[in-house]
């Protein structure tokens, strides 16, 4: 299996480490690659949109005429995972706000998100949080996180707070808002292997 990690701008090297780790808790024979242009995306089994600037990766998609390959190969099946900013990019509809209007949503995945939900005080935090699946409690780091604010009929929600849902999977896709590459847990990688596999 190769997993490619959407290589534009924001956290990669975290989740190539992460899968690296994955992959051994597993057992499965795995590989990471970036991907930084079109022909990359031809060689890849699943991919990760990583957290970022969504406006700055949004762009760099449409410049690169990567945006309607992906679409593309995730109508066609193939699997893949948004963390913080990707979740922003696999979003059908941004809330509208001044800042939402920068980012193109690539429009897979029936979410509403609205960027930057925590407020400016809690730009970044850690908290234990559940998600339907792992058993006890997964550690999760926001950073300049948004939030799922809405879900359509095919959306399972695997993680919610009090202002809306925070993981969430339909069909070949999953998002969450969090940042899973930047902590020793590798559950949530693992869940995205098995998605591939
Ligand atoms: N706030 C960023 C955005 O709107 C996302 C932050 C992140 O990915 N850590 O693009």
């Amino acid at each position: 299996m190769r997993v490619g990690i959407l290589d534009i701008q924001g956290a990669v090297s975290e989740h190539r480490d992460a899968f690296e780790r994955a992959f051994t808790n597993q057992g499965v024979s795995g590989q990471t690659c970036t991907v930084k242009k079109v022909d990359d995306l031809k060689e890849v089994n699943g991919l990760v949109l990583p957290g970022g600037e969504s406006s700055t990766i949004s762009a760099q998609l449409g410049r690169l005429g990567m945006d309607a390959l992906i679409i593309k190969l995730v109508g066609e099946g193939m699997p893949i995972m948004g963390t913080c900013a990707g979740t922003i990019l696999l979003a059908s509809r941004l809330e509208s706000s001044a800042e939402g209007e920068k980012t193109k949503p690539l429009g897979l995945m029936d979410i509403v998100v609205e960027r930057n939900a925590f407020g400016r005080q809690r730009e970044s935090f850690e908290m234990g949080i559940d998600i339907d699946g792992l058993d006890g409690k997964y550690r999760a780091v926001f950073i300049r996180a948004p939030i799922i604010t809405g879900v359509g009929d095919r959306v399972v929600q695997l993680s919610r707070l009090e202002n809306g849902t925070i993981m969430a999977r339909e069909d070949n896709m999953l998002a969450m808002v969090f940042h899973p590459e930047l902590t020793p847990d590798t559950r949530v990688h693992e869940m995205f292997i098995e998605m591939i596999a």
